[in-house]
C-alpha cells in the first residue's frame, strides 16, 4: 500500500460520503479493494478529518488484533470474540 500521504487529490472524486466512506475502511484494511479503488478511497478519506481518524482508529485495532493472535495461546473465549468480529457475526 501506498503511503497515505504520498496520494494527491484528485479532480474527479465523487462528493465526500462519510457513511460510503466508512463502510469503504473495512474493504481497505481487509485488502478487499483494487488498487484503483484503493487511490481513489486515499484521497477521499483525505478530504474529511473524521474519516481519516475513523481509518487511522480502526487500522490501529487491526494491528492489535493481528498481534494478540499471533501470540501463543490467547484465551479460547478471546479467540472466539475475534472470529466472530472478523466473519462478521460480531
Ligand atoms: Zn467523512
Amino acid at each position: 500500500m501506498e503511503p497515505i500521504t504520498d496520494i494527491q487529490p484528485m479532480p474527479e472524486l465523487p462528493p465526500h460520503n462519510c457513511r460510503k466512506v466508512i463502510e469503504n475502511v473495512y474493504l481497505a484494511l481487509d485488502g478487499e479493494m483494487s488498487h484503483q479503488d484503493m487511490r481513489t478511497f486515499l484521497a477521499d478519506i483525505r478530504r474529511c478529518s473524521h474519516c481519516l481518524e475513523h481509518y487511522q482508529v480502526e487500522e490501529s485495532f487491526k494491528h492489535f488484533l493481528q498481534q494478540r493472535i499471533e501470540r501463543k495461546c490467547p484465551p479460547q473465549d478471546l479467540k472466539d470474540r475475534i472470529r466472530s468480529r472478523l466473519n462478521g457475526e460480531a
